[in-house]
């Protein structure tokens, strides 16, 4: 059995120069066409939440830059040390250990998390399902022992996911899981709700022209410090490293991607990735990649996921509705198709198929 997991944000995320593509954007900053020159920093590439970060700052020194990054960092990792199931003590695996037994007291980070991602799971009609766990689970994709679960197994565990089944209280700061053996995974959504996090937070520091690139959900503060809008990658999903199927301008923004080339293992020849259908506790089929863009970060990062579950016409229906969000996305035949509006409000470019 093969198992991948990309740096997502390495190959899948690219950044350009304004013409030239320049590979990884720990290079970019480097070779675009801001150079060297001074006021250009770029963090190189992090790890965090079992994935890359990248932050590019323009218009600071290097050192109050530093100090932004710096600080990105450590909100980033107090994110993830409440929301994490593989943090000992965070509140997510609490909340997982009192399922069916009581509510348990919770960060307001995990609050917020919880209750507008049950309002997006609601739109999405439960296609995005933070309480998918006992099936990611089944299939082996926390301990990395993969596995194809027989029918019976999945059955047993779907009627454990059901994000209604979750009863967040804003007063007392209480999240219960409702019935025994539920548990919760944000990983869905909380590089997204990082993402917006961190740009709110640099934009409080006064940095107004940064990019801030976590695993696939990427935030866009200003544009470039040239007057550029940043351009970002879309990956080809049966490419290599690196390889870009097309482009896509951003400025004040959010873009975030999902796909079936992300984490997956390959059995007897079938490929089995880390999305799931909450309906049926399998691999969705129809859709292999998928990029949103919109207005806010956490609903682009569900949204991008949910899209997988919910297919073409259904996703790009979905996103539309829900404010602002457009999408290009890529279906199993490798046919690109974008939502209505995504031509008008984006300046955006993509091979035709794959
Ligand atoms: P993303 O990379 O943002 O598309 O999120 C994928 C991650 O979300 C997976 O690794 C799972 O942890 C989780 N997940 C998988 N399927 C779903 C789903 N239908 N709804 C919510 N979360 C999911
Ligand atoms: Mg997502």
């Amino acid at each position: 059995m093969k198992y991948v997991k990309s740096l997502a944000s390495i190959i899948f995320i690219v950044l350009f120069s304004a013409l030239t593509v320049v590979g990884i954007v720990y290079l970019s900053s480097r070779n675009s066409s801001v150079g060297d020159s001074e006021g250009v920093y770029s963090s190189g590439i992090l790890f965090a939440m079992d994935t890359t970060l990248d932050i590019t700052i323009h218009g600071l020194d290097e050192k109050a830059a530093k100090a932004d990054v710096d600080a990105a960092v450590g909100l980033i990792k107090r994110i993830e040390a409440l929301t994490s199931r593989f943090e000992a003590d965070s509140d997510v695996l609490k909340i997982n250990a009192n399922a069916g037994r009581g509510a348990v007291v919770v960060d307001p980070i995990v609050i917020e998390m919880v209750e507008r991602s049950a309002a997006m799971s609601g739109i999405c009609n439960g296609a995005f399902d933070f309480t998918i766990a006992p099936v990611v689970s089944l299939w082996g994709f926390y301990n990395k022992e993969f596995r194809v679960p027989a029918s019976g197994e999945i059955d047993s565990v779907l009627p454990l996911v059901d994000y209604r089944q979750v009863a967040a209280d804003k007063g007392n700061n209480t999240v219960m899981l409702l019935k025994p053996g539920m548990e919760l995974d944000l990983g869905g959504v909380a590089k997204g709700y990082a993402v917006e996090k961190v740009c709110g937070l640099l934009k409080e520091r006064g940095v107004e022209n940064a990019l801030v690139n976590f695993g696939g959900a990427v935030g866009a503060i200003g544009g470039r410090i040239d007057g550029e809008p940043w351009v970002i990658g879309i990956k080809d999903p049966r490419g290599g490293a690196g390889d870009i199927i097309g482009r896509l301008e951003l400025e004040d923004g959010y873009v975030s991607s999902s796909g079936d080339y992300e984490r997956y293992f390959e059995k007897d020849g079938l490929r089995y990735f880390h999305i799931f259908d909450p309906g049926t506790g399998r691999q969705p089929e129809g859709v292999i990649a998928v990029t949103v863009a919109g207005p806010s970060s956490l609903e682009a990062d569900i949204l991008s996921t949910a899209v997988m579950v919910l297919g073409v016409e259904e996703g790009t229906r979905t996103a539309e509705e829900s404010g602002g969000f457009e999408l290009v996305v890529i279906d199993s035949s490798g046919t690109v198709s974008y939502s209505p509006g995504m031509k008008n409000n984006y300046s955006i470019t993509v091979d035709s198929r794959i």
